[in-house]
Order: C-alpha cells, then structure tokens, then sequence
C-alpha cells in the first residue's frame, strides 16, 4: 500500500515542521535546551497523574448511601503510573497542595518533552554529545 507509506511520510513531515525544531540552527536549539534545563529547578514538589472525585458506599445498614445517597463525593489522586495505579485519598486540607504538585508534574513533563524533542533533532544532525 503505497499510499498508506506516504501519508505517514506526510504526516511526519507535518509533525517535525509543527515543533520548527529543523528549521533553528543548532546553537539556538542549544540554548534553547538550556532555558527549558534551568525551568526543572522546582522538581521536588511534583505529582504526575490526576485528581479525580468519588462517592462511596459504607455499608452500613440503614445507612442513608444504602438508600442511594452516596457519601462524598471524595478526592483522590491517581497515580500515572498504572502498576501502582492505587487511589490516594486527597482531604479537602490538601487539596490545593495537590493541584500544585500536580501542575508542576505536568510543566516538568512538558519541559522534558520539549528537551527530548530538541535532543531527537540534534541526534538527526550527528551533533548529541
Ligand atoms: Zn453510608
């Protein structure tokens, strides 16, 4: 399927021209690392996955969640990474703290992506060290 191989040639194309990485010279994507390198100075403070909200029964009878009325609903943070996937509770205490954590989690990916992605055309033009 010939057409299939150019729209995926196509679509790479569009891709590396959408970041406009090939078009710097190298001492710009050099320098351009390094103010993304000097941004994940705060990386204690990092959550990477989500905060998402649940109601719960208890079971017990009579209760009122029994009649349908759930507790909650509740925060927890969910891990990103799945084999560790457990809910964390999050009290209402916490909750802003997390939401931080959670945003510098997600500027520290977006800077790495960035970083790698800069690294990824330098490797294309032999010039990584
Ligand atoms: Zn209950």
């Amino acid at each position: 399927m010939p057409w299939l191989a150019a729209a995926y040639s196509f679509v790479m194309k569009a891709q590396k021209n959408q970041d406009g990485l090939t078009n710097l010279p190298t001492r710009q994507l050099l320098s351009r690392r390094r103010a993304l390198a000097a941004r994940l100075g705060g990386a204690e403070q990092v959550l990477t996955g989500t905060l998402t909200e649940q109601v719960r029964r208890c079971g017990k009878a009579g209760c009122r969640c029994a009649e349908g009325e759930p507790h909650g609903p509740y925060a927890f943070f969910v891990p990103k990474t799945a084999a560790r996937g457990r809910l964390r509770y999050v009290p209402a205490s916490l909750a802003g703290v997390v939401r931080r954590y959670l945003r510098n989690g997600e500027e520290i990916e977006r800077l790495l992506a960035e970083i790698s992605a800069i690294n990824a055309e330098l490797l294309a033009r032999r010039e990584l060290s």
